[in-house]
């Protein structure tokens, strides 16, 4: 997971999804503000509606690849995910902010979990099936937002064995706890991913290869189309990391070295 730069949306869906919230702000109380922003979103979270089609053009504008889970970056992300659920938060179901494009998996096992920081402690705030419709704890939202912090600050792949994503070493408790929250909420180690890893890992390391081979003897635009086509991967994370961590990892320093402009995309 990468920290997505805002890609925007444009002013009228803007207008409309605050319209939009404003009716659920007003449809009295929790509860049925909660059971207001269920229906009202799934009744017009739909390809027929236009705002939501500016909605899913700009989140597929913030996805890495072809439109991959900003979560697992593998699978094909094509559903509008409430960062902050929107069972516990209805104050934030038309929120562009709090959207982001995920797969069924994640979207899926994610679901109504939710944690907040509360004094220096992580709380679980996730309803129970079939518990009391009552507003969450309030706290600072403990899941990692890939929209305003980056993930990497959090969290490191470990590039040369087994592909799993950790929380870094040398993080205070609490900054520990919510990455930990995060990775087992969204099962980001799960084996298919760690396999899905390592093959990104291989074709990156390829594609630069053939880059940093091609320079010098292909023309501009040839370089260019490689370039591109680095740059268009999936598993943004894994790129990140190789960027990120070329010091320690000798065959892709030797790369790196030979290209510094790679260091950049
Ligand atoms: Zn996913």
């Amino acid at each position: 997971m990468v920290h997505l730069p805002d890609a925007g949306l444009d002013p009228e869906a803007t207008r409309k999804l605050e319209e939009y919230q404003r009716q659920v702000d007003a449809a009295g109380s929790y509860e049925d503000r909660v059971v207001s922003a269920k229906k009202w979103f799934s009744s017009r979270n739909q390809r027929s509606n236009p705002t939501f089609r500016r909605v899913r053009e700009s989140l597929t504008r913030m996805c890495s690849g072809a439109q991959r889970c900003v979560y697992c970056e593998d699978s094909v992300g094509d559903e509008v995910e409430h960062i902050q659920p929107q069972d516990l938060y209805p104050c934030l179901v038309f929120v562009w902010a709090n959207y982001v494009y995920a797969c069924g998996r994640c979207n899926g096992g994610k679901s109504n979990k939710f944690a907040v920081i509360s004094g220096d402690r992580l709380v679980d705030v996730t309803r129970p099936r079939g518990g009391p419709v009552v507003p969450p704890e309030p706290g600072a939202p403990a899941f990692l937002n890939p929209r305003v912090e980056d993930p990497l600050r959090f969290l490191d792949l470990d590039l040369e064995g087994t592909f799993m994503v950790l929380a870094r070493d040398g993080l205070p408790d609490i900054d520990r706890d919510r990455t930990d929250f995060t990775i087992e909420t969204l099962k980001l180690n799960r084996d298919v991913l760690l396999q899905a890893r390592a093959t990104a890992f291989g074709s990156y390391r390829a594609r630069l290869h053939e880059y940093v081979s091609m320079r010098g003897i292909a023309t501009a635009e040839e370089i260019g189309r490689l370039a591109d086509s680095l740059k268009a991967m999936p598993h943004a994370t894994v790129w990140a990391e190789m960027k990120r961590q070329h010091p320690f990892v000798p065959d892709i320093d030797e790369l790196f070295s030979r290209a510094p402009e790679a260091l950049g995309w």
